[in-house]
Parts: C-alpha cells; sequence; structure tokens
C-alpha cells in the first residue's frame, strides 16, 4: 500500500479526514481543489514535487485530467464533479462515474432506487413554473418538498411549500435549476447507515445510527439507533445494502433514510413500508464521523482500502454509545466557538476534529466533535456540557 497514489476531488473536511486516514496506511494523496490552504492540502504534503497538488476546481475537466497523471486511482469527496470527464481517465475512478452521473441529479438517483425496488418517497418531475408546481401539489399533497435535482447540500436546494401560493418563492429561492417535488414523508426519526463497498461488489454495513437535523443541516449523530422493534436495526441494514449493491464501483456509501412511526402502503412499490431511502451520498459522509473514534476501522480508512482493492476492516463498534455534534458557525466571527472549544477539551471521551475552514459564516461546518461512553446516560451526561456552549442559534 506504501507506493500506491490516490487523487481525491475536493478538498474540505472529508478530503482532510481521508488524508489524515491516508498517512496511517503510507498512502500518498494529492487533492484537486481550488487554492493550496483549503482543509485537505493543509494538512498533506506531497512527498515528490511531481505529486504536488492541482489548484482547481472539481468540475475542471483539464484539472481533473492533470490529477489522473499524477495518481494510480481517483475518489471524490463530493458529488458535484464532472463525471464525464471521469468517464473518460485511464486510470480506475471509484465509486465508477455511472454511480456519480446517478446520484448527483436526485431525480435520476430516485429512478433508480425506485426501479431496484428500495423503498422512496413518491416523487414527480416539476417544472419551474407555477401551473407544474400546483400540479404536483395537488397530486402530491401538501406541504410539498420541491427539490433542486442537482448541486445540493445541506438543504440548500429544498423548498417546503406549505400552500400553493408559495410556488413563485419558491422558483425565485431554488434560482431556476430543474426541479423535482417529493411526497412529504411524516418521518418519526431520520437514520443512516454508511455502507463500504469492495471493487467486486461486497458490501458491509457500519451500525445504524440515529441523525437529527437543524434546518436542514446535520446537527447531531447518535450511534447505534436505540429502537424497541428489534428487526429495524437489521432491516435498515437491508434497505441500505441493496440500494448501494445497485451502484457500481468501490468506496463508503452514506445511505439517509427516513423511519415512519406507522408503515404506511407505497402505492409504487405496493408494500407496506416504514422506511424511505432519502438519498445516498457516493463518499465518506458526515453521518459517518463518529467511526473515527468509535469503530474498529474509520469510515475514511475503509474508504481507502475500499478504493485501493485492500482487505476492509471490521466496521463494529468498539464502544457502547457514542454520538457525534456538527460545530456549525453562526456568524463570521470564529471566537463565538471559543466556549464550545474549550468545553470539548474538558469532556471526557470528547474529540474535537476542526477542519482549518479560513472563514466562519452562518451554516457553515466548522468542524465536529465525537463524543464516547459506556452507556447512553453516560453519553448523556458528556453531551450536555457541549449543547450548553452551542454558539446562540446553533443550541
Ligand atoms: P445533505 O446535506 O444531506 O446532502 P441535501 O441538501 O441533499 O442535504 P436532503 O437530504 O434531500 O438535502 O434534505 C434535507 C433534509 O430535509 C432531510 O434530512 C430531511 O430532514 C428533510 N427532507 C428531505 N426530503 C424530505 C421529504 N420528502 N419529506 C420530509 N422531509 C424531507
Ligand atoms: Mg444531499
Ligand atoms: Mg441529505
Amino acid at each position: 500500500m506504501d507506493n500506491k497514489t490516490v487523487g481525491i476531488l475536493g478538498g474540505g473536511q472529508l478530503g482532510r479526514m481521508l488524508a489524515a486516514a491516508a498517512a496511517l496506511l503510507n498512502v500518498n494523496v494529492v487533492v484537486l481543489d481550488v487554492g493550496h490552504h483549503g482543509p485537505a492540502k493543509q494538512i498533506i504534503s506531497p512527498p515528490k514535487p511531481e505529486l504536488s497538488h492541482v489548484d482547481g476546481a472539481f468540475t475542471d475537466p483539464e484539472k481533473i485530467r492533470e490529477l489522473a497523471s499524477k495518481v494510480d486511482v481517483l475518489t471524490v469527496e463530493i458529488e458535484h464533479v464532472d463525471a464525464a470527464v471521469l468517464e473518460s481517465v485511464h486510470i480506475p475512478v471509484h465509486p465508477s462515474p455511472s454511480t456519480i452521473k446517478i446520484i448527483q441529479d436526485k431525480f435520476v438517483q430516485k429512478q433508480h432506487l425506485l426501479s431496484h425496488r428500495s423503498p422512496v418517497s413518491t416523487f414527480l418531475q416539476v417544472d419551474s413554473t407555477v401551473e407544474s408546481i400546483h400540479e404536483a401539489g395537488s397530486k402530491l399533497g401538501l406541504p410539498l418538498m420541491l427539490k433542486s435535482r442537482t448541486l445540493a447540500y445541506d438543504g440548500r436546494g429544498n423548498f417546503v411549500l406549505r400552500d400553493l401560493s408559495q410556488a413563485n418563492d419558491a422558483i425565485a429561492a431554488l434560482g431556476g435549476r430543474p426541479l423535482y417535488a417529493e411526497k412529504w414523508v411524516p418521518f418519526s426519526k431520520e437514520i443512516a447507515v454508511m455502507v463500504v463497498r469492495t471493487i467486486s461488489g461486497e458490501v458491509k454495513s457500519y451500525p445504524v445510527v440515529e441523525t437529527v437535523q437543524k434546518d436542514n443541516i446535520c446537527h447531531l449523530v447518535f450511534a447505534p439507533l436505540r429502537s424497541r422493534d428489534s428487526t429495524l436495526a437489521s432491516r435498515a441494514k437491508d434497505v441500505a445494502e441493496t440500494a448501494v449493491k445497485s451502484l457500481q464501483g468501490a468506496g463508503v456509501f452514506g445511505v439517509e433514510m427516513f423511519l415512519m412511526e406507522n408503515g404506511e402502503l407505497n402505492m409504487r412499490l405496493s408494500w407496506s413500508c416504514d422506511l424511505y431511502v432519502n438519498e445516498i451520498a457516493p463518499r465518506p459522509h458526515n453521518s459517518g464521523h463518529y467511526t473515527i473514534e468509535a469503530c474498529e476501522t474509520s469510515q475514511y480508512e475503509n474508504h481507502l482500502r475500499a478504493v485501493l482493492d485492500l482487505p476492509l476492516g471490521s466496521t463494529a463498534l468498539k464502544v457502547p454509545s457514542a454520538a457525534m455534534l456538527n460545530i456549525i458557525g453562526n456568524s463570521p466571527d470564529f471566537s463565538e466557538l471559543t466556549a464550545l472549544k474549550n468545553a470539548a477539551l474538558s469532556v471526557p471521551g470528547a474529540s474535537i476534529h476542526l477542519y482549518g475552514k479560513a472563514e466562519n459564516r452562518k451554516g457553515r461546518k466548522i468542524g465536529h466533535i465525537t463524543v464516547v461512553a459506556d452507556s447512553d446516560a453516560e453519553l448523556r451526561n458528556r453531551l450536555r456540557p457541549l449543547l450548553e456552549a452551542l454558539p446562540t442559534g446553533n443550541a
């Protein structure tokens, strides 16, 4: 493994944590991202001058080809890349460009999932016109979830239409991008499963976790998922693994799901289900950060093992209870995070990860804190001072 070089499209926090895992395996990493000081590039110094990082956009065909010329295998830390160019390079790309293409258009992703009999909420193509949105509202009911098909993250690209009179606001907010509509899912919980897929197509899952979103951004993750239903974890794993098996290429995938209090009949699938797949990320995922401290092998290390065709590590939890708290900016001032950082340094079992972002701003992911404990009660006690120290607007 020492002599392999992995190229990563994107140099944010996921690239940074991939690079940290790569360093322990003596795997070289070269990053394509704008500038030289992003979160990933800050922590990697290429061993040879010819391997120096590529300064450019992960959507720029020439830069992607330049990155490909320096490495043995390409992978991504973000799905909004130029998949057509990835199809044309002459080295392995994981996950495969066809998978990235399916996932980067949420409407195509939903069609793919439905055609592979994964449970998804009913969805419809809509045009960016008031009439088309009204028609979707009358077919799927209100509230209606309108989503941008492409370039979405952290809920930027979603509009909840509570009243048909908001159609124009939705078009303005979603900026004329291609849209689709999803039937509203009155979920009781959001859950997620990280699944790692090998080059030969075998899959292995991490424990099912509960994710808590605030303002559409992941706020907290709890591992493992607690439920009175003893079948839930294995059913959720099955759904996640089936979905990931339907895609091509190696690496970790984050499968976000909705859990319904009571199963309802899914008209398209004609079966009753209490689990829906929301979306899949073809890369390490926020809901898998906790694996660094809480599992035998982190999602980052297993992603690298998968794309390098090395044996996968165990995905089992090595602690009884774990949580991950995202540190989200609230203002341009980094000093708003001082109390939280200090609290994290004084809580036993807490590990703070700061991403080295150059700027703070509202809604920006600046870092995260993982907390591990011997019991859920101890976890709650350890989490309390951290939640109390969150900057105003996060709590
Ligand atoms: P991410 O940062 O996870 O990639 P995203 O921008 O791709 O976010 P989604 O995951 O599609 O957005 O939606 C964000 C959140 O909106 C979900 O976590 C969930 O809380 C809510 N949501 C999404 N779709 C629906 C739906 N059909 N019904 C109800 N709530 C929904
Ligand atoms: Mg998404
Ligand atoms: Mg999501």
